[in-house]
């Protein structure tokens, strides 16, 4: 390998061989987290929700992005990925949504300023004995289970804790929230699952609002709550899929110009050309049934391409589809491109995202693979680089020849 061969994250353009890659379009973020922020009920603030990575588009270009375009605070899954924003220098309010039960991990909440999600009251001990001897109080958001069984107290507890964790001086009540079951459930108004919980929700802040107990910021809606009701805002709402420009159901968000901000690219490293009767790939999956040309790409399964598409995938190319045939195969697949003559060695075709005023979504792959758009954005590996599209677009760019 020459010495001009880039290092992934430090070049931003696509290296001429560069097989494949992720192109992040960071003012689409921008303008979706705006978009997302003008819809909100008045009051209510966005937390973009940036774990796994921002949804495989990179966390901390997609939190500056959205912090560009008003979001207030972020959403993290892992203590690690808490500590990834700040270290990049990003100041806001973090929300870290796992469940961290060791002293270790609540010490380093404390010292990085992320905020801990507390499902009970020893956590919050633990809390109160760490700040104590800080000097400093440790901001924790309480999550109380209404209907989903995964985090959080029981909310028929809700009232009893608050008042426990008001008491402990060394720690602030950040915020109190919940989150939703089915809140992409197909229909029009509620669906009785979130009715249930959300009445589970506010029967736990009015008993707050009757006793004087605080609540700090109160929130349960994520993106599909988000799109579906202003009702379900209240002081903030926890936005991942539709900020990275993605409907979380086909009868949501319909009103708001989100725009998809991920591009999964390849290029041709081969063309062949065979005659009819030639199996392809592993197994022979496909024959060919004429004399053919196929056209190699560097993508596969380990970089985050489901196997389960093999022979059912097209990819675009100056906005023609051009269909996959035989097995995907871990680091390559083979397209079929005898009916496009003009797709050689090095072109580079679209995976998904926009392509010559075509469009492929993730909802194309997660539907046939039994799965959904969430699992497909964050299974791209980082044996892709992720190219920020802006660059890309820069005169001396580089091109993406
Ligand atoms: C991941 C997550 C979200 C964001 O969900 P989307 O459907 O992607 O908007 C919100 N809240 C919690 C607790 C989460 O874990």
């Amino acid at each position: 390998m020459s010495e001009s061969w880039p290092q992934p994250r430090a070049q931003p353009w696509p290296h001429p061989r560069q097989r494949a890659w992720v192109e992040v379009n960071e003012d689409a973020l921008e303008a979706n987290a705006r978009s997302l922020c003008r819809s909100l009920a008045p009051g209510s603030a966005l937390m973009a929700v940036v774990k796994a990575d921002g949804y495989g588009h990179g966390a901390v270009p997609v939190a500056r992005a959205a912090a560009a375009g008003g979001a207030r605070c972020f959403g993290v899954a892992t203590l690690q990925e808490g500590v990834e924003l700040r270290q990049a220098g990003l100041s806001q309010p973090v929300l870290v949504l796992g469940n961290l039960t060791h002293p270790d991990e609540l010490r380093a909440c404390l010292h990085w300023q992320l905020m801990p999600t507390l499902s009970g009251m020893r956590e919050a001990l633990l809390c109160q004995n760490l700040a104590a001897g800080s000097g400093r109080a440790m901001a924790v958001h309480l999550k109380l289970d209404t209907g989903m069984a995964r985090l959080g107290a029981p909310w028929q507890e809700g009232q009893r804790l608050v008042e426990a964790i008001a008491a402990l001086e060394a720690v602030e009540l950040a915020g109190v929230y919940s989150h939703l079951a089915d809140a992409d459930a197909p229909g029009d108004g509620l669906d009785p699952l979130t009715q249930r919980q959300q009445q589970h929700f506010d029967a736990v802040l009015s008993g707050l609002r009757q006793a004087g107990l605080p609540s700090g910021c109160r929130h349960l809606a994520n993106s599909a709550a988000t799109l579906r009701s202003p009702g379900l805002h209240y002081d903030l709402v926890r936005v991942g899929l539709a900020l990275y420009g993605h409907r979380p159901a086909a009868h949501l968000g319909g009103e708001l110009a989100l725009q998809p901000a991920m591009q999964v690219r390849a290029r041709v490293s081969l063309i062949r050309t065979v005659s009819a009767g030639v199996g392809v790939s592993y197994g022979h999956r496909f024959t060919t049934s004429r004399p053919s040309r196929l056209a190699v790409l560097g993508i596969g399964y380990a970089d985050g391409v489901p196997r389960l598409l093999s022979n059912r995938l097209q990819v675009l190319f100056q906005g023609r589809p051009v269909p996959q045939v035989g097995a995907i195969t871990m680091d390559q697949m083979v397209l079929d491109a005898t009916d496009v003559p003009e797709l050689d060695q090095g072109a580079v075709v679209t995976l998904l995202g926009e392509d010559g005023g075509a469009r492929i979504d993730p909802l194309a792959w997660s539907e046939p693979c039994g799965t959904i758009p969430w699992e497909i954005l964050c299974g791209f590996k980082h044996r892709l680089p992720r190219l920020p599209l802006q660059a890309l677009r820069q005169p001396d760019g580089g091109g993406q020849g």
